[in-house]
């Protein structure tokens, strides 16, 4: 009896996320259940990897026992399933860290999705690929036996996946059984002992995890041992070798990503630096795109040894790839810090920059629609490299897709200056954060007349390459809302006879409004680019155009600071009577109006009046006197 309390370890509770989240794989009727083997390998495939990462610095680390594997052994008799690997183990507090608690992203992500909807959760599991917890699945009992490489002691991890776990050293058997590394054995449930058959799992092993680069074996019940599965990189693999299958699976141990791959990088360098490389555009987001870091997690193997995912091999435009890039040159004991300004890594990143554009370039040429919904899903992120990286801009805006006047397609540059009007120099956008408000924009008017297509750009990004962007086939672009843009050299689509020299004389008007706004605005012209609304706000030549204006203030609360130009068409009726009573010196009544007309171009921008409340009392006042 004393020597039960010696082991019988302590009791802790599942963070409540876990409970959640194991609630649901022990009722879950996902059908895919052996997925749980493919996570299990995963981890231990990213034990080993720790662990010769650590033996850089400290080689006896390994070398009690230097090959690295994962041994799955069942026992029928028990009904258990184990899968041991001799890798980098847990301490008692890391067990306690890391199988009570959801660190991962992804894990997170799914439990969200999984409040949002209420059923298709089965579903879900795959798409998200659950981690350790998956077990659970197919066990209600799982004993966790592991010892961190070079400590002493064992400890061992028992749950039920209801009730908690408990924690405790492990018996001296257990502990013999794991010199190094981890072991975990499920009790398999009844309903579920086809995954107790060697077939069975021989075939999960070369379904799910045939790209994992440690050796993967089988104790048979006579106690011998076979490999199911050699060690092999699947990146070291050459492209006839691997099936698309085998890098759609890959790519979810890799990547952490639970969708397809929209496009698959497989190459290997030669030359000055060899490398082999296999990158993935996932497709869909990441869960960690918009992350303040903005880093990439691609993994830098160095001669199959993992170093790092946070080496920075990508440039911040393609955080989004996801994959492996295995160096033959880069120091095996380089320190992670050092590998920033490591000039092979530099090197590295520049070439395999340049091969990803091309592959894109290919992809967009062989599979256009394919390529627009890459576009779709990280064409935001790829345009920071519009203005982060000077030498690939041209290359880049080649890439880019936009939305534009012309249709609800996707247009290219290209198209854009294919379908210039005669007499059209630039090519013209309208930046904002809301297509339908851009397309209903009084700033578009004179394009629209004249038949000039306008890119309609709604992503913050974009407010800020264009800026800096170069002339696309020696077309600059502008912005429609900076500066003066006149179209009037470029005809009419329309040829019916307008009343646009039908002007009224607006000088008198343009002084009372200006005084009546003060301030708020930094002038008040005549504008070029109204055709049927009465007024516009632009921005003023020298600065910033009014989307970037209205995002810098949102974000630092000062922006540049320049007041915007309203701009009046002289052919609009209100204006007209506007002029006439400006002319009969009412200047109170065409404050008021000005005012209106103020507020109007702002809603009509997807911002408030200046004064909501007076703005009522007025537009009241008007009304009032109309009915
Ligand atoms: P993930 O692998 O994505 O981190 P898991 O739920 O699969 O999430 O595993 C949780 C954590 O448990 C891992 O990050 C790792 O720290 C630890 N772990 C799981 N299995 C092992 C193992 N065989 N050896 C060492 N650590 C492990
Ligand atoms: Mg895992």
């Amino acid at each position: 009896m004393s020597v039960e309390s010696d082991t019988s370890g302590s009791q802790h509770p599942f963070q409540a996320e876990v409970s959640r989240l194991l609630h649901l794989m022990v009722h879950s009727v996902y059908t895919e259940k052996e997925i749980f083997l493919r996570e299990l390998i995963s981890n231990a495939s990213d034990a080993l990897d720790k662990l010769r990462y650590e033996a850089i610095a400290q080689p006896a680390l390994i070398e009690t026992e230097p090959r690295l594997a994962i041994r799955i052994s069942v026992d029928k008799a028990a009904h258990t399933l184990t899968v041991a690997d001799n890798g980098i183990g847990m301490t008692q507090p890391e067990l306690i860290e890391n199988l009570g608690t959801i660190a991962r992203s992804g894990t997170k992500a799914f439990l969200d999705r999984l409040s949002a909807e209420k059923d298709g959760s089965s579903a879900l599991i795959g798409q998200f690929g659950v981690g350790f917890y998956s077990a659970f699945m197919v066990s209600d009992h799982i004993e966790v036996v592991s010892r961190r490489a070079g400590a002493p002691t064992a400890s061992v991890w028992i749950s039920d996946g209801a009730n908690g776990f408990t924690i405790a050293p492990a018996s001296e058997a257990q502990a013999a059984s794991v010199p190094r590394g981890t072991a975990v054995t499920l009790t398999i449930r009844k309903e579920d002992d086809a995954f107790l058959e060697a077939s069975r799992i021989e075939h999960i092993v070369r379904t799910y995890s045939d790209h994992i680069q440690f050796p993967v074996e089988l104790v048979e019940p006579d106690g011998s041992v076979r490999q199911v599965k050699a060690a092999s990189a699947l990146w070291q693999r050459s492209k006839s070798e691997v099936k698309p299958e085998d890098y759609a699976e890959a790519y979810k141990t890799i990547a952490g990503q639970f969708d397809e791959p929209a496009l698959t990088i497989h190459y290997r360098a030669e030359g000055r630096q060899s490398y082999a490389v296999l990158l993935f555009v996932p497709s869909t987001r990441p869960f960690d795109l918009y992350d303040v870091g903005r880093k990439g997690r691609v993994k830098l193997y160095v001669r199959r040894v993992f170093i790092t995912d946070d080496a920075d091999l990508m440039p911040s435009w393609l955080r989004f790839m996801r994959g492996v890039i295995d160096s033959e040159d880069v120091p095996l004991n380089i320190s992670r810090e050092m590998l920033q300004n490591n000039p092979i890594v530099g090197q590295i990143r520049k070439a395999v920059t340049g091969r990803v554009l091309s592959e894109l370039e290919q992809f967009r040429d062989k599979d256009a629609a394919g390529y627009e919904t890459l576009w779709e899903t990280f064409g935001a992120v790829l345009k920071e490299g519009l203005y982060e990286d000077f030498e690939r801009r041209d290359q880049l805006l080649k890439l880019a897709r936009f939305r534009s006047t012309a249709g609800g397609g996707w247009r290219s540059l290209k198209e854009y200056v294919a379908a210039l009007r005669p007499e059209q120099a630039d090519i013209y956008y309208l930046a904002g954060d809301n297509l339908d408000r851009l397309k209903a924009s009084p700033q578009l008017e004179a394009a629209t007349a004249r038949g000039v297509e306008v890119l309609l750009l709604t992503d913050p990004v974009d407010s800020f390459w264009t800026t800096m962007a170069p002339p696309f086939e020696g077309k600059a672009l502008r912005s429609l809302t900076q500066g003066e843009v006149d179209l009037s050299s470029i005809a009419l689509v329309d040829t019916t006879p307008s009343d646009a020299s039908d002007t009224s004389d607006v000088g008198a008007l343009i002084a009372i409004i200006k005084t009546a706004l003060g301030d708020q605005v930094s002038d008040v012209r005549v504008s070029k680019r109204l055709v049927s609304s009465a007024v516009c706000l632009v921005a003023p030549g020298a600065g910033p155009d009014l989307a970037l204006e209205r995002l810098l203030q949102r974000r630092n609360e000062s922006g540049a600071g320049l007041k915007p130009v309203l701009e009046i068409n002289p052919t609009h009726a209100i204006v007209k009577s506007a002029a006439a009573r400006a002319a009969d010196q009412r200047t109170e009544d065409v404050a008021e109006i000005a005012h209106l007309l103020f507020d109007q171009a702002r809603i009509l921008d997807g911002e408030l009046p200046a004064d909501p409340a007076k703005f009522a009392e007025r537009l009241n006042r008007f009304v009032l006197r109309g009915l």
